[in-house]
């Protein structure tokens, strides 16, 4: 059979299409491989996809490539088929998944040179002679035994576990012909080493469950209420893989990475694990992804896209605070990890394990359909259950900056007990609103149509969406009016107030302003470690993952906003929230409290909130979306559009609109649109979305799969540009 001589490749543009090259038939066709393409007037990476003998264009007319990149593939054989299911699933461009797929180091042109690791072996000599080294060189003798028991040999790293000085020992050795070393691309991963704390019934019991299935493809939900020990079964459950050889992915979210979890890991493992995040450097990224994908490390710890390290003994993955939002990506590829995990773990026929306080319902949705099996834990190891949440109606109440008599009275009871308080407060900023008093006149982003956030320690009006700075006013711009005011309290605001209140108490605050860096949240982090009485102040950051055991009190200062979102999802979202944030406070071995200011104590959700467990609210609120034919009881495609004129944006969407009209199928589904979106213009483009809702799945593809092919032609530009978003988080 000949060689082939043109292939297809992926390229990272927003194209529903494969570019075709010729290819030197000389070289090994290595499908998965970056290779240096000619690109209208520029070069481009491509990744080839398939090779063959013929084209279907005229052969004198294709380009040829410039030059292979690599000499192993960057995505495997699974992750390709991965990526392809992602680009159908998704209705995204094959070409921008498969680069973001790829660590963002090797998106260019830059060199993938995996790297070797030298590994040292006994050679054939004489058992004798190793056996004289006992009396005359203890030190050589140690480690002579250490690899007689090790027959497959030791690296660098597990020789200096043995003996510090291990590099003149092994140099002697060597120069006896005891040992020898060579190269080698796999180095074994070191053996977990700890001793593992004792498990509750209820943690061994869902421990035996899990580990039952672990040889096939099955969901499990861990439910588990805050502080009952999730993460020990994580840890249990990496174990038994890592005693079968096989490799875990093991996600959190971004916040969830700290400190706390990664010691916890390393004292379990040893340094057998990579992390990946955002606050590492493309470089470190993509070194662990390589360490990952050639076995020198078992376990890849890291966040939303650390899913897609590439390895070959993938075993089990893990899913922590699976409700979280930040699984999912909502700019570029959108796609939510959660279920692209799902689906590697299906084609690998291998178990993923989703572990929440509060899961999604519809996680919950899908255990109700027994295609998931929940395991619950309902204790935790400490004497204490979680605090329920208390109420504190402030209709007719003083604040202080945001805090009324009551909280303050609260707070005061905790810290002379010794404890540390933590105040949730999501809105960073001195105050969210700036206004004349005489007229009314806003102080609004030039961008967007939000208001700018007052930011007193840098004095300057802050637009949270686009990021557009303007000086502080002095007077009204409408009307000159002198007394321009600030309304509403922000974090930066609740901790001056705080600061003078409680001058000798010590207050943390985390948010994204506070928090310049990781080693910053690290400093605050110890101080609450210490156990000292302190407040912290915080955004969402603090909501989740943290187990601070000297938090004894947990307070919610306004959440009155969510009862009145326009999001279908905003009950989901403040439940867990509330359910997390009061859940971070009586971990340790004195009972918490957890207290909510509200002006709506009556209302029905906060009734609920207070006296229900988070899964009876749950289920009601799937109730709810039942009813309502919302997910996960239907599905949801929004096309989107932006554009310098909202017209334009409209007009776009229209267009695809009359497309999808004449689809078989089309007048059963539920279409809503176009429309400008909720917050029509951001970043100074105006934004429009065309809604497509169906209880029927199938049906929603069918008419998707019967217009796609027109759509995709479509083009977009800068001056309007358009995207589908499938599974869209909201309407
Ligand atoms: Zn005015
Ligand atoms: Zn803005």
């Amino acid at each position: 059979m000949p060689p082939p001589r043109f292939a297809c490749f992926a390229i990272a543009l927003p194209l529903y299409r494969v570019f075709e090259y010729a290819i030197d038939n000389k070289a090994p066709v290595i499908v998965g491989a970056r290779y240096r393409l000619p690109f209208a007037n520029g070069i481009k990476t491509g990744v080839l996809l398939n090779a063959s003998e013929h084209s279907e264009f005229d052969p004198a007319r294709i380009k040829p490539v410039l030059e292979q990149l690599d000499q192993h593939a960057i995505l495997d054989e699974h992750m390709l088929a991965l990526v392809r299911w992602m680009s159908d699933y998704y209705l995204q461009p094959l070409g921008e998944v498969v680069f973001q797929c790829i660590p963002g180091y090797l998106r260019g042109a830059r060199a993938h040179h995996p790297l070797r690791v030298k590994r040292w072996r006994l050679t054939a000599a004489d058992a004798d002679l190793i056996d004289a080294l006992e009396r005359r060189s203890p030190r050589q003798f140690e480690i002579c035994q250490a690899l007689r028991r090790q027959p497959d040999g030791l690296t660098a790293a597990d020789l200096k576990q043995i003996n510090p000085h291990w590099h003149a020992v092994m140099k002697a050795l060597q120069a006896k012909q005891v040992v020898r070393w060579e190269w080698i691309e796999r180095p074994l991963s070191s053996q977990p080493s700890a001793k593992l704390p004792v498990l509750s019934d209820e943690q061994h019991g869902v421990l035996l469950d899990i580990e039952s299935g672990l040889d096939r493809f099955a969901v499990h939900l861990l439910d588990g209420i805050t502080g009952s020990g999730k993460t020990e079964i994580y840890l249990r459950l990496i174990a038994d893989r890592l005693a079968a050889a096989m490799q875990v992915i093991y996600l959190v979210p971004e916040i969830g990475l700290t400190d706390q979890l990664i010691e916890r890991v390393r004292s379990r493992f040893g340094d057998c694990f990579a992390l990946s995040h955002s606050g590492l450097t493309e470089l470190q990224r993509y070194q662990a992804w390589d360490r990952f994908r050639r076995g020198e490390v078992s376990i890849m710890l890291g966040t939303r896209s650390s899913l897609f390290s590439q390895c070959d003994r993938l075993g089990l993955i893990i899913i922590d605070e699976e409700h979280d939002h930040s699984y999912r990506q909502e700019d570029g590829v959108r796609y939510h990890a959660r279920d692209v995990a799902i689906k590697r773990a299906q084609m690998l026929d291998i178990p993923i394990v989703l572990g929440s306080a509060t899961p999604s319902l519809v996680s919950i949705a899908n255990c109700a359909r027994e295609t998931y099996f929940r395991h619950r834990l309902d204790q935790r190891p400490t004497r204490y259950p979680p605090p329920p949440l208390q109420l504190i109606d402030v209709r007719n109440s003083r604040f202080d900056f945001g805090c009324s008599a009551q909280t303050f009275a609260r707070v005061e009871k905790h810290l002379q007990q010794n404890g540390q308080v933590l105040i949730y407060l999501n809105r960073r900023g001195f105050a969210p609103v700036v206004m004349c008093h005489e007229c009314g006149w806003q102080a609004l982003c030039r961008n967007c149509d939000s208001r700018m956030t007052m930011h007193q320690s840098v004095q300057t009006l802050l637009c949270h969406h686009c990021g557009a700075k303007q000086a502080i006013p002095e007077t009204c711009a409408e009307c000159g009016h002198q007394e321009v005011r600030h309304y509403g309290i922000g974090t930066e605001q609740l901790e001056q107030g705080l600061r003078q209140r409680y001058a000798d108490t010590p207050i943390l605050r985390i948010d994204r302003d506070s928090i310049a860096s990781r080693d910053a949240l690290k400093s605050r982090l110890r101080q609450l470690q210490s156990g000292e009485p302190c407040i912290l102040i915080g955004t969402q950051m603090i909501a989740k993952g943290h187990d601070y055991p000297a938090i004894t009190l947990s307070v919610i200062l306004d959440a009155d906003q969510a009862l009145f979102s326009a999001s279908y999802r905003s009950s989901e979202r403040l439940a867990q929230t509330l359910f997390q944030v009061s859940g971070r406070s009586g971990r340790g071995d004195r009972q918490g409290e957890a207290i909510l200011q509200t002006r709506f104590a009556e209302h029905p959700l906060m009734q609920a909130l207070a006296r229900r467990d988070y899964r009876v609210i749950a289920d009601d609120l799937l109730q709810e979306r039942r009813q309502l034919g919302f997910p996960p009881y239907a599905r949801v495609v929004i096309f989107r559009a932006d554009a310098v004129e909202l017209k334009a944006a409209l007009a776009k969407l229209d267009e695809i609109k009359a497309l999808l009209q004449p689809a078989r199928g089309f007048a059963e589904l539920s279409c809503v649109g176009p429309m400008p979106a909720l917050m029509t213009r951001r970043i100074g483009r105006y934004r429009a979305q065309l809604c497509l809702l169906a209880q029927d799945y199938q049906l929603l593809r069918s008419v998707l799969a019967q217009t796609m092919p027109e759509i995709q032609q479509i083009p977009g530009s800068s001056r309007v540009s358009w995207s589908i978003d499938v599974d869209a988080y909201d309407l």
